[in-house]
């Protein structure tokens, strides 16, 4: 049998834990870490640079009871939550999530957020009028937006202003 590394052994003493205090819940290895509620399912993936905050972050979403988000502002405060009350679970088990590191994957999130709602017609901030459509109220600029949670956004205009008489 090969032997564990340390980080290896912290991270599946981690689980061992988590899966005494959460007996109903269930840790899968992926490629991808999130929280299914339906099933209440974690994934996590043991290749990630930091996986047992990775992991309590998603423990996070699932003991604050993220199930759904209507918009993107609300889900970048649910990511706000999840690593709040990761932190509260991490230090139960003695871990310590470094901020620096909650800062940037949210930083990560505000520019996706950034680069949706930017307007494509004059670069103010748009509002999110449907789940995949953004509105300026500036110039009345229409955007459609991609529905994933968490991808690279593209946007397409769906509607520009109509311009007055062209003075160039
Ligand atoms: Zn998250
Ligand atoms: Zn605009």
């Amino acid at each position: 049998m090969v032997a564990m590394s340390l980080p290896d052994k912290k991270l599946e003493h981690i689980k061992q834990r988590l899966c005494a205090d959460y007996p109903d819940i269930l840790i899968i290895e992926s490629q991808k870490s999130y929280w299914n509620p339906q099933t209440r399912t974690i994934y996590y993936n043991p290749n990630h640079s930091h996986p047992i905050w990775s992991l309590l972050h998603e423990v996070g979403h699932m003991v604050s009871g993220h199930i759904n988000y209507s918009g993107d502002v609300e889900l970048l405060m649910m990511e706000a939550e999840a690593w709040k009350t990761a932190k509260v679970i991490a230090k139960k088990y003695g871990i310590i999530i470094d901020q620096d590191h909650i800062e940037d994957c949210l930083d990560s999130y505000r520019e996706w957020l950034y680069r949706r709602s930017k307007c494509p017609g004059c670069g103010l901030n748009g509002l999110q009028s449907e789940p995949t459509q953004y509105t300026c109220p500036n110039c009345t600029t229409i955007w459609k937006v991609s529905k994933s949670r968490f991808k690279r956004s593209y946007r397409r205009t769906i509607k520009t202003p109509a311009r007055k008489s062209s003075s160039k």
